[in-house]
């Protein structure tokens, strides 16, 4: 007979945007004309760049050609070119990574979820608490205990190395989603150091680093002295370039980071590429030839303005937030601004409130975890109008 994997039937339902669909499709079927302002998934809404579309276009037009045409990639870690471009970007963020460092991905959730594969079942896990759900599920699926730490008001939702407590694998994401926290160079620092003292491996997604405006913020962890020798870094061109439809990301694991097994000196690069050489058959060459695009100057120059748009709608609501007197973080280095819902609300009354009172949908924290309930997440990926009606109606409701 066949059995599951029963892990299953201990993890809890996707419930946080189901049950975010339920009630906005019956408040939609109960007042069909008022219009929502939604910010809530985060997902973006400016188009991709020009010259990203010229060259997925270019591509195309290569594919159709006997002689241009491409099938299977190589070892489906990326062409060349593309490793190459996003080696080149780290160096302009201060990081030393090589081509061979880098894998190509379909997206930064994949590799996130999949990395598990590469890691023992009794390494003592930790993440935070609010966390973004993959990290936890993955490790829930394979049956993992996890070690929440808890990210809060007093650690500005940052939560930092536990004392005397051991952890083996340690999820970062900076800046944060759901929070839009972010670690500094210093806070960063800590946590290498925590790596390397408890020979930890430090899977650090720095999705949002695009968002980071503060010059004392690392857009990568291998900014950090001693990073190379304990961190996996995942990005992705999803919120960076609008990728979330076209699915590019990239996967960064140095050839320094080893771990000890049997007796020897393993080299993680080596399981991983293992692993995706097994299950994984490389990103479509037309995907690869547009993010390259994003890399160049000109597409470097047209994704920031759309980016721009985001900061100055997250940089508006932020302001809001502060003339209301209400405790936030994110706003800056962040797409994301969360807040505290007002009046000692719980965050699904105030969802509840929002839609009801004002028409505007966001993500209740309860969502992330335990230290979100009380607390609220909204999006700047939105029209400048709709951001800027959103926190009009949001004055009158707390005010
Ligand atoms: C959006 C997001 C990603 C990127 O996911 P893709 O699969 O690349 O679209 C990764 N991590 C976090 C925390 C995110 O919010």
């Amino acid at each position: 007979m066949t059995q599951i994997n029963e892990n299953f039937l201990a993890m809890e339902k996707n419930y946080l945007f189901i049950e975010i669909a339920k009630r906005v499709n019956a408040y939609r079927a109960a007042h069909p004309e008022k219009e929502l302002i939604r910010m809530g998934i985060g997902d973006v809404t400016l188009p991709l760049a020009p010259v990203v579309v010229e060259a997925m276009k270019k591509a195309a037009d290569e594919m159709g050609v006997r002689e241009t045409f491409r099938g299977y990639e190589d070892r489906g870690a990326g062409y060349d070119f593309l490793r190459e471009a996003v080696a080149g970007y780290y160096k302009g963020l201060g990081a030393d990574v090589l081509p061979g460092e880098i894998r190509i991905n379909d997206g930064a959730k994949s590799d996130c979820g999949n990395i598990t594969d590469i890691f023992g079942n009794d390494n003592a896990i930790m993440m935070t608490d609010p966390v973004y759900p993959v990290y936890a599920d993955s490790n829930k699926m394979a049956g993992r205990k996890i070690v929440y730490l808890d990210s809060n008001e007093e650690n500005g939702f940052a939560a930092m190395p536990p004392v005397g407590i051991h952890g083996d694998i340690i999820y970062l994401c900076s800046p944060n989603n759901p929070t839009g926290s972010a670690y500094t160079k210093a806070q960063l620092k800590e946590w290498v150091d925590y790596a390397l003292e408890n020979e930890a491996v430090i899977i650090y997604d720095s999705a949002y680093e695009a968002f980071i405006t503060d010059p004392d913020v690392p857009r990568s962890i291998y900014c950090i002295e001693g990073a190379k020798r304990c961190a996996i870094e995942m990005c992705s061109l999803s919120k960076t370039a609008g990728f979330t439809g076209v699915r590019c990301g990239y996967t960064v694991i140095p050839h320094e980071l080893t771990v000890t097994a049997a007796g020897r000196q393993v080299r993680l690069s080596d399981l991983w590429a293992r692993r995706q050489g097994s299950k994984f058959n490389g990103v479509s060459y037309i995907v690869q030839r547009g993010a390259e695009a994003v890399f160049t100057e000109k597409g470097q120059q047209q994704t920031r303005e759309n980016i721009a748009c985001y900061q100055q709608n997250a940089r508006l609501m932020a302001d809001t937030l502060t003339q209301l007197g209400i405790a936030f973080t994110g706003g800056t280095n962040s797409p994301y601004i969360w807040f505290r819902c007002p009046r000692g609300m719980g965050s699904w009354e105030f969802f509840d409130r929002m839609l009801n009172e004002i028409q505007v949908v966001g993500t209740p924290g309860a969502g992330f975890g335990r230290n979100g309930e009380g607390w609220f997440r909204l999006t700047s990926f939105n029209t400048r109008e709709n951001t800027r009606e959103a926190m009009e109606r949001l004055a009158t409701l707390c005010r």
